[in-house]
């Protein structure tokens, strides 16, 4: 569907906030405190621990990993950055109260006046939303980034659910192809326990893309036209354990980028996959889903291609802990540094970023 000002005149995409140089001295790992979903213990009538973004946060302080410094602060999305994938119908959709309830699957949202709404659920979600397409950039520049909230993948551009109202993985690619030179394929590995239908009906037609997906076969949103978009499909059943699990991950993400090679990985790293998830019903263990993360970064670093990391689903109250973990444990293994990429690719795009942010004033690029 078509919408004015949507991307602007061809060749001259928008002027955006997202595209700010970030000092080198800051780690890729983009977060902002407005990730966090509080408001008068409503959050409590979810099944989501709708604060885990900061405690990962805070885990990773007290272990001295971040500091307050060294972190990427992520901005709110503009409906001009939403406008490049979602219809303008779509977002004026979101202005109803009863709308956001079904997406968030929030229903006391029903009650309360759209601002409210607008201000204490979507303005975080726009910030997540934000953060993803601010991580696509670092990722490219850096060789990884990690946006610690993001990864709403049951969002397309003019559908929302399962909590996603965004469609933040399709923005951050779609952001990347039309402003970073040399950035013309992208593989996202979704390995959340849902099937990524937002994506996969994004890209359906788009040969650009390559879209690995495993999940639980048997859960929401069992969305059998978007599974045509998917290149390599690893259906699950329920109760999956982690030695089958991880083999399949380890087969498949290899395989994936051995058939094509990307420019760009977004790794949907959802959570929900742990043992006890009441939404997932897969049997994943902590250390299977730490032990997975390295496998993935593992398979980009070998290949130096750029991995940039969304955290999804999985809101059981031990996640935020687990995700932290895995964070430590990707730098233990030298999958996560402060060097930029060596070699072609990245100085070609230093260069084509370069031309591109001597066109204005502002930080677009
Ligand atoms: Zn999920």
């Amino acid at each position: 569907m078509s919408h004015p000002g949507a991307s602007g005149a061809p060749g001259c995409p928008h002027v955006s906030e997202l595209y700010a140089s970030v000092p080198r001295t800051c780690l890729p790992i983009v977060y902002h405190p407005d990730y966090n979903i509080t408001f008068m213990g409503l959050e409590k009538l979810h099944p989501f621990d709708a604060g885990k973004w900061g405690k990962v946060i805070n885990f990773l302080k007290e272990e001295q990993f971040l500091t307050d410094d060294n972190i990427v602060e992520a901005r709110e999305a503009a409906e001009e950055d939403l406008l490049i994938v979602h219809t303008k119908r779509y977002l004026n959709r979101l202005k109803w109260s009863f709308v956001v309830a079904t997406i968030t699957e929030i229903p006391p949202l029903l009650f309360l006046p759209n601002f409210l709404v607008q201000r204490k659920v979507l303005r975080p979600l726009r910030t997540q939303t934000g953060g993803t397409i601010m991580a696509g950039k670092l990722a490219v520049e850096r060789g990884w980034a990690i946006n610690v909230g993001g990864g709403f993948h049951h969002c397309s551009s003019d559908r929302g659910g399962g909590f996603c109202a965004y469609a933040d993985i399709t923005l951050a690619i779609k952001f990347l192809f039309e402003r970073v030179e040399g950035i013309s394929r992208a593989t996202i590995i979704d390995l959340d326990a849902h099937q990524g239908n937002g994506h996969e009906r994004d890209f359906m037609e788009d040969r650009r893309v390559f879209i690995m997906d495993m999940y639980n076969r048997y859960i929401y949103p069992r969305d059998g036209y978007a599974k045509q978009a998917i290149n390599r499909k690893v259906e699950l059943d329920w109760g999956t354990e982690d030695s089958e699990y991880l083999q399949k991950v380890e087969l498949h993400s290899e395989g994936a980028l051995n058939e094509i090679r990307p420019d760009i990985i977004i790794y949907n790293a959802g959570t929900d996959i742990l043992d006890g998830d009441p939404l997932g019903g897969l049997s994943i263990s902590p250390q299977g889903i730490v032990k997975r993360d390295e496998l993935v970064f593992r398979a980009a670093k070998r290949r130096n291609i750029p991995i940039l990391m969304v955290t999804s689903g999985g809101y059981q109250k031990k996640t935020a802990r687990i995700i932290a973990d895995s964070i430590l444990n990707l730098h233990r293994q030298g999958m996560i540094e402060a060097e930029s990429l060596e070699g072609e690719v990245s100085s070609s795009l230093v260069t084509g970023m370069m031309r591109h942010s001597g066109n204005a004033a502002s930080n677009v690029v």
